[in-house]
């Protein structure tokens, strides 16, 4: 007998009765003898649905307040999951991230968890309870604050807990089943991916693979806990996100050189045209933007051509972050000397991602060829020693990934991915 930490995402929880479906799959884990703690997302696509209900009272909310409104949308789903839980002869309690003992840092939308205090869990679980808690939030240790983990941060409350209480697994559920390939929305043939290491799981995460969250597999990595994506739509196994490349990921390596192809439509690029090619330069304009804390992705800059004396600098940013990004570099144009600014949101990411291609040569020729024989243009570029990321245009996206995933024979020859719910937004 054991601690299993589940976690179920808003497509689980859409309505009254995947809620009461939701109650006997985690009851059956109660059944065969596990003590069982639950994260919960909020239901549906409610907390998108707050969201636009905050910006239509307020174009620009006050950070608190919205993580207290945000907050309210997992409180709502563990209270229901709950009561269908003692509908079927089993007790539960529910608590708020803060009554968990998740205690953040006071960044308000989007918090770290710095610690886990699980002592009013424990004590629910000794006396027998299932035990609820809302995703997503956690408490400030200083201004004793309520606060958000950023968007899809569930997850990371879930491995978070697992961790604190020593669980053997953490099960995520969502409406897929499992780490594919690629995305199946826009793969079909994309294949389940019966095991993956943290390394390679964590470039999907940060290339724009929406199944985890990237702080989740971190922490999951730091604490080396074993992570099971798996549909709550079926009962068949999902992917195991475990071990390192260095252990036992070398059978792996042998296996498949890629393991996915992971996209990101969430960026833009920013382009500094016409900067004097001067020492300094680059820091002065990269120094603006870590002052207003926004984090790059991508760069590209080129040598200037002799003749003028200046260069373009290219970097790629969250979208959301683009506003802050061109006003704080629009301040620097005096002072830098550049001729003016470029603003492109309809860009996309597609990345190669897998341990294979530190020891086998050719992938990048082979993925750059199989994009231009698909009539992709590549405009940026940039690798890790297990992912290649190109930038393409928005519209290009789907196009790119298919011809990637055709290319290093990932396609499986049955459909095999089934989307279960939610409406992707
Ligand atoms: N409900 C939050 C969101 O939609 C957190 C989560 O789903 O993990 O981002
Ligand atoms: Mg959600």
């Amino acid at each position: 007998m054991g601690i299993v930490v589940q976690k179920y995402g808003g497509s689980s929880l859409s309505d009254a009765d995947a809620i009461k479906r939701v109650a006997r799959r985690i009851t059956e884990q109660k059944r065969a003898g596990n003590d069982v703690v639950v994260a919960v997302s909020a239901m549906g696509d409610s907390t998108d649905e707050l969201l636009d209900l905050a910006e239509a009272v307020s174009p620009l909310p006050p950070a608190r307040e919205l993580d207290m409104l945000l907050t309210a949308g997992e409180r709502i789903s563990m209270a229901l999951v709950a009561m269908a839980i003692s509908d079927l002869g089993y007790t539960a309690r529910s608590f708020t991230g803060s009554q968990a003992g998740v205690i953040t840092d006071s960044v308000h939308g989007k918090a770290k968890i710095i610690d886990v205090t699980p002592g009013r869990i424990q004590s629910a679980i000794d006396d027998g309870h299932i035990v609820i808690v809302a995703g997503f939030q956690g408490v400030s240790q200083d201004t004793k604050e309520i606060t958000t983990l950023g968007r899809g941060g569930t997850d990371t409350t879930a491995v978070a807990l697992a961790a604190a209480l020593n669980a053997d697994v953490c099960e995520i559920y969502t409406d897929v089943d499992g780490v594919f390939t690629a995305d199946p929305r826009i793969v079909p043939q994309a294949a389940k991916l019966d095991q993956v290491t943290y390394e390679e799981m964590l470039e999907l995460a940060a290339s724009g693979a929406k199944i985890l969250h990237l702080r989740c597999v971190e922490y999951a990595r730091r604490y080396n806990i074993p992570i099971h994506v798996r549909s709550s739509f079926s009962q068949l196994d999902g992917t195991l996100v475990t071990g390192s490349i260095n252990d036992e990921g070398e059978e792996q390596m042998e296996a498949a050189i890629i393991s996915g192809v992971a996209h990101d439509r969430s960026e833009a690029k920013i382009t500094v045209v016409g900067v004097p090619d001067k020492i300094g330069e680059a820091a002065r304009i990269f120094e603006t933007l870590a002052e207003v804390a926004i984090n790059i992705d991508m760069i590209v800059q080129n040598v200037s051509a002799t003749d003028t004396g200046l260069t373009d600098i290219s970097f790629t940013l969250t979208q959301s972050d683009g506003q802050v990004a061109m006003e704080a570099l629009d301040r620097l144009k005096d002072e830098v000397g550049y001729e003016k600014l470029i603003f492109d949101h309809s860009i996309g990411k597609v990345s190669l991602v897998g341990a294979g291609m530190r020891s086998n040569p050719g992938v990048t020729a082979k993925f750059f060829k199989c994009l231009a024989d698909a009539g992709v243009n590549i405009e940026m570029i940039s690798t890790s020693e297990i992912r290649i990321s190109v930038v393409c245009s928005e519209e290009q996206v789907d196009v790119a990934v298919a011809a990637a995933h055709t290319a290093f024979d990932l396609d499986s020859s049955e459909v095999e991915a089934v989307v279960y719910g939610g409406t992707g937004r």
